[in-house]
């Protein structure tokens, strides 16, 4: 997530520029090549956003039904579900909704936290919602990744012991952006279902056309797949996600909701169901985000910094050899990127913007560390 200080200046930014604008005609435009442009100049390299989204259908289908929000989302809801089911071949009760797979992690830990003991994680992985853990009792028990900076399933799985709540997988692993091979974690998972909860994060899986282990969540009581629109949809700031998992399962994580799938709007669920219509405009993201990627890796080979390979929107690569705060160097040239202490040094990790924002990037990191 970016930091407080940083979103501030992007709300005032975006506020003013909205007001100038009126109804913002830019923002919503449904032409193919039309992207979002910032106000200010900013680049936000921070938070592993889609700089090209939403799709153009998904603009759309905001527009045409904004004016639909005096009514609860009942009928969209029920559509989201229906066409995610048919998606991931799977049914409507194996899908329960939540306002982005924050949520539906955060009603994981919650289920979870009726006997208090600790979740399994990969160290570094994605941590955001762990204060959340923590405040429903739990603790953690990280395990290293391997030496490919990928996660050590073995350790992972076999770390399982009977004060083990959860094991929180995230493939591909946020920050590292390294992909573990599906068939090794549903064999895994296949094991651990007896004894303990496995929650698989699959976030950034479209990323890297993984397969999604959906019909495995979709079968057993002790499993859940959770995806999100934030990502190649592009719909971060709709807040929508959800989770794949069996109906009873469904039913535990949904008691924790107000009323099922209570945290979802109108314009989010009609933006999501758009997006999964607009199969073009995800395999442009791909295509542009892996395009993006080969901006960056010569940049770091060229100034002998070590990167990590990443199949994600986002890289991480170590600044131990830059001199001075690199984060604050990057916010004077306009660029937005987010530090990180793992492995016993300095690494920044930089979201794939558009390629102009990555060429800027490319420049400033020269100037920096050049
Ligand atoms: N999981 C991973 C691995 C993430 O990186 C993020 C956000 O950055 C999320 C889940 C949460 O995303 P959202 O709540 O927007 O769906």
């Amino acid at each position: 997530m970016a930091t407080k200080i940083d979103r501030r200046l992007w709300l005032r930014q975006s506020t003013l520029a909205l007001a100038g604008l009126g109804l913002a005609p830019d923002l919503f435009a449904t032409g193919k090549q039309k992207n979002f442009h910032l106000p200010g100049n900013l680049i936000l390299l921070n938070s592993n956003e889609n700089p090209y989204g939403p799709s153009p259908m998904a603009r759309k289908a905001i527009l045409d039904t904004y004016l639909l929000t005096n009514r609860y989302p009942d009928d969209y809801v029920a559509l989201l579900k229906k066409k995610i089911a048919s998606h991931w071949k799977v049914n409507e009760e194996n899908i329960l909704l939540g306002a982005g797979s924050s949520e539906i992690i955060g009603l994981a830990c919650q289920h979870v936290s009726k006997i208090k003991g600790h979740i399994i994680t990969g160290e570094p992985s994605y941590k955001v919602w762990n204060h959340q853990a923590t405040a429903f009792g739990l603790g953690f028990q990280p395990i290293a990744l391997n030496d490919e900076k990928k996660l050590d399933l073995s350790k992972m799985f076999g770390s399982i012991n009977g004060n083990t709540r959860m094991i929180y997988i995230c493939n591909p692993n946020n920050p590292t952006g390294t992909v573990c091979d599906v068939a090794a974690i549903t064999a895994h998972a296949k094991e651990a279902l007896a004894k303990t909860f496995v929650f698989i994060d699959e976030a950034y899986s479209e990323f890297a056309e993984l397969e999604s282990m959906a019909t495995l969540a979709a079968r057993h009581k002790n499993i859940v797949v959770a995806k999100t629109f934030s990502k190649i949809y592009g719909l971060a700031g709709a807040r929508i996600g959800y989770a794949i998992a069996h109906p009873e399962t469904i039913q535990a994580l949904s008691s924790y909701q107000p009323w099922s799938d209570a945290n979802v709007s109108v314009t989010a669920t009609s933006a999501a169901l758009a997006s999964l219509d607009d199969t073009e405009f995800v395999k442009e993201c791909r295509q542009n985000i892996a395009a993006t990627r080969e901006i960056c890796y010569p940049a770091f080979k060229q100034l002998s910094l070590t990167y990590i390979p990443s199949l994600t929107n986002f890289i991480m690569f170590n600044i131990d050899k830059i001199k001075g705060d690199f984060i604050k160097q990057m916010q004077a040239e306009n660029i937005y990127v987010q530090y990180r202490n793992h492995f016993g040094g300095n690494w920044c990790r930089v979201s794939m913007g558009t390629k102009e924002e990555m060429y800027s990037f490319v420049n400033a990191l020269k100037k920096i560390a050049g």
